[in-house]
């Protein structure tokens, strides 16, 4: 459960970033984050990701207190949330395999739980015959589909992706956000950070609106017109 309760986040002087967010989402909910350029988006995400700690309020994140959590709990907390970055950050020299199985190797996965963990994730986002493929071979709906699949190999209980479909045109946009419910119908609890209201519109999911540093609305199926 990511729960937050009055937070304030200020960068220094100046209007804060966040100005008393209050939201609650469940686990196992599918929800968007949706707001202009500047409202405060990246600002949630980071402090969700314990990138950033707030000024005052409280963050709770899939059991952990953000407020109080020590540097060397940070890892712990971060395997509990896979970020799908807006950038992908693939890594380019390394097959589309590798780029997941990296994400393993890191917290020390044995390489037999990678052999048996890989294949299952590619298959799950549509990937298993391009296992060998460098990113720099594949479409940009790929590669998306490639960094979901990696933000998911170490069974986060959370997957924020953030832009998913910046970069796609309006048919791989859609076969994004279903690929995204389909993780959410496993389980995982995901929240989609975007400001393409067309799209979200298509899906009936619960909307949080934010407007320079507050939520202005938070709803199903509902977007508010700026
Ligand atoms: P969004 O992701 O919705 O575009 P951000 O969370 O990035 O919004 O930014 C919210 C506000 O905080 C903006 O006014 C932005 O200029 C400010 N801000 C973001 N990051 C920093 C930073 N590192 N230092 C100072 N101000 C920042």
């Amino acid at each position: 459960m990511i729960e937050f309760t009055d937070v304030v986040k200020s960068y220094g002087h100046g209007s804060p970033a966040l100005n008393g967010v209050s939201m609650q989402i469940e686990d196992g909910e599918f929800c968007f984050l949706v707001g202009p350029s500047g409202s405060g988006k990246s600002t949630i995400i980071k402090l969700i990701s314990g990138e950033l700690r707030p000024t005052s309020g409280t963050v709770h994140v899939n059991g952990y207190n953000l407020e109080r959590i020590r540097k060397r709990e940070i890892p712990y907390l971060r395997r509990t949330t896979g970020v799908v970055f807006q950038d992908f950050r693939l890594i380019a020299k390394m097959s589309v395999y590798d780029n997941v199985a990296f994400a393993m190797r890191v917290i020390g996965a044995k390489e037999r739980e990678i052999r048996d963990r890989v294949p299952y994730v590619l298959e799950l986002v549509g990937l298993e015959n391009k296992a060998k493929r460098l990113p720099g071979e594949m479409s940009g709906g790929e590669q998306q589909r490639l960094a979901i699949a990696r933000a998911l190999v170490n069974n986060p209980s959370t997957i924020i992706a953030d832009e998913p479909t910046g970069n796609l045109d309006p048919a791989r946009s859609f076969e994004i956000m279903s690929l995204l419910q389909e993780i959410n119908n496993l389980g995982t609890t995901i929240l989609v950070v975007t400001h393409e209201k067309d799209l979200v519109q298509l899906f009936s999911k619960r909307v949080i609106v934010i407007d320079d540093g507050i939520v202005v609305s938070d709803g199903e199926g509902y977007y508010d017109e700026d």
